[in-house]
This record gives structure tokens, sequence and C-alpha cells, in this order.
């Protein structure tokens, strides 16, 4: 099983000291959920977790323990988001150990929510299955009827970069279509395109949350709280909302792995991914490069080469 094979791992790696710590996922106390765990002693490791409700990327929190030597648990997205941030330098003391796990793809426990009526108190895996009980109901769902948008189109579950794999590799196939929000997005004409973009950014309240998630986000100073220069001002006006969001998005071009963690965080269910996942699609088409896939290669928008085609600039 999944779960005890990774507790040994981080068992061991901690028992032989070589690491200082563990970052994984925990049960939580309410269902569908489990919560990040810091781990500094072989016995710990007996509170590890591993389900369909691991959703968070735990490399958000690398940047906190930059002194330590670190073993994380990834999915997917995760290793590649670790491979970036390596590519950014941000381990100069200790390259975290990588323990992957092949990524069944994540419930979306909203949808499942509003499947049910009452509040749900325990929610149980079942192979393929989810037994959801509340005071009054118990019903069986079909897991992948509840997953993740960006999971469903997801084409890295098994996290190759990793340096212990726990299971098997899974076989790398989308349920949908790479991307459906994209193809939709790119059908409509430059004003439609802006329109249903201020219109979907037009709930966000800048709490900052979608940034907080983000392993990519980790300046000092974020552009938006600097006041020498000051890029923004802080109110919720059209223009201020779509220059965040804007340089939010260009910022990830080249280094979101698409783990959808940001939206994930959104208290106003805003649909972030709709620009990140397009800009990812145009790395791809332009220079054949996806976030964190190969350990060596940096970013294109990070390097540059005389050679470099500029007949965008002529
Ligand atoms: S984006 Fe892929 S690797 Fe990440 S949680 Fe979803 S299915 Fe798993
Ligand atoms: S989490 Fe949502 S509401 Fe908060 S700043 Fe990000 S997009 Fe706006
Ligand atoms: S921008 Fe969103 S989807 Fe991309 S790496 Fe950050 S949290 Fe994940």
């Amino acid at each position: 099983m999944i779960q005890e094979k990774l507790r040994e791992k981080a068992k061991e790696l901690l028992s032989k000291k070589e690491v200082d710590l563990i970052i994984g996922f925990s049960e939580w106390t309410l269902p569908l959920r489990t919560t990040p765990v810091f781990i500094r002693t072989p016995e710990g490791t007996e509170s590890l977790a591993w389900n369909s409700f691991c959703e968070n990327n735990l490399a958000t929190y690398l940047h906190k323990f930059g002194r330590f030597k670190v073993g994380i648990v990834v999915k997917g997205c995760d290793a590649r988001s670790v491979v970036a941030l390596s590519l950014e330098k941000r381990f100069p003391n200790h390259r975290p150990l990588l323990i992957g796990v092949p990524c069944q793809r994540m419930v979306d426990r909203k949808k499942v929510k509003k499947a049910v009526k009452g509040e749900i108190l325990q929610a149980v895996e079942q192979g393929d299955l989810l037994v959801v009980k509340g005071e009054d109901f118990e019903v069986t769902l079909k897991r992948d009827d509840f997953l993740y948008s960006v999971c469903r189109s997801c084409t890295h579950r098994t996290p190759n970069q990793a340096d212990f794999l726990i299971g098997d590799p899974v076989e790398e196939f989308p349920l949908d279509e790479a991307h459906p929000d994209v193809s939709e997005f790119e059908g409509k004409t430059p004003e439609e395109r802006w329109g249903s973009f201020e219109k979907e950014i037009s709930r966000c309240i800048r709490c900052y949350a979608c940034r907080e998630a983000c392993p990519m986000c980790y300046c000092t100073e974020c552009f938006v709280d600097s006041t020498r220069p000051k890029w923004i001002e802080k109110s919720l006006s059209p223009s201020d909302l779509a220059f965040y969001h804007i340089v939010r998005a260009y910022h990830q071009t080249g280094r979101c792995s698409g783990c959808g963690a940001c939206e994930r965080a959104c208290p106003m269910d805003i649909r972030l991914t709709h620009l990140t996942q397009k800009l990812n699609q145009e790395v791809k088409d332009l220079y054949g490069f996806e976030t964190g896939i190969q350990p060596e290669v940096p970013p294109p928008l990070s390097t540059f080469h005389p050679e470099d085609e500029q007949g965008f600039i002529k």
C-alpha cells in the first residue's frame, strides 16, 4: 500500500539522518481534506497519509526551510515546481530529496459537496469509489466524476524527477482534451476575451491567497506591496485588478507547473488557471518547453542567445 511504503521511506530517511525534516500530508479533522505536516522524528512518520485529497503543492513550503535537509512528498506537478525552483537557485545549501508518488488525480471536494444534500461528516475511498456519509445519508460516488479540472487534463502525473518513487509509474494520458478552457478562450474574439477576463476577475478581493499558495511566488517583496516604486494602487478598480492578474500570470510564464493550487486557494472561485494554462501552452508551442520536465533546461524566458528568433521586434 502506497501510504505504508511512504511511511517506511520517510522513517528510513529520518533514521539514517539523510534528512532533518519530512514535508508530507496527514489526515485532518474535516472530511475530504488533508493537511500539510512537518515531521522531524522517525516515529512521527506514522502520521503520513496518502489519498485523493493530498492536493496541496507542498513545494511552496520549501522556501521556509532553506537551512535544513528536507525530504518532501511530491506528485507530478509538485516535482516539476521543485525542479523549476532548483533552476532558479532556490536551494543553495541542500537540494530537497523528492519522495515521489505517482498521482491518481485529486478529488475536488466542492464538486462532491454539490452532489450531496446535507453536511458531509465522513468520506472514505474504496478503490475507484468514494463513500460519503452524513447524519442521515450515505452515497457512493465514482471518484473520477469528481476530479479537479487541472487533474483531468494532466499528462505528467508520475514524478520522474523524484529521488525515490513510491509505487509504479502511471500511464500518462489526459481524461479530457488538454486545457479545454484554453481552447474555448482561444475561440473568442479579442473583445470577447477581454470581456470574459474582466468579468472573471471582477470578483477578486485581492486577498492574495493565490500568491501565497503558489510555490513560484517567493519574492521578498511582491510588486503589489512595493511602495518605492509603487506599481499598483490598493483598489479594486478594474484597471488595478487587471494589472495584478496580468502581471501575476506573466510572472508564471514558463515557471508554472499547472498544479492549480492558486485556483483552489481562491475564496472567490476565480478561474486563475485560464491565463496560466494559456501561457504554458504558448511556451510549449513556441519553445517545446514544459516547466520542470527536464531538470537541466532553464525556462526559455530566463535565457538569451544572440541567435534567438527576433522577428517579433522588427
Ligand atoms: S495536476 Fe497532475 S500531478 Fe498534480 S495533482 Fe493533478 S493529476 Fe496530480
Ligand atoms: S485568491 Fe482570488 S480573490 Fe484572492 S487575490 Fe487571488 S484571485 Fe483575488
Ligand atoms: S500559478 Fe497556480 S497553477 Fe501555476 S504553479 Fe502557481 S499555484 Fe500552481
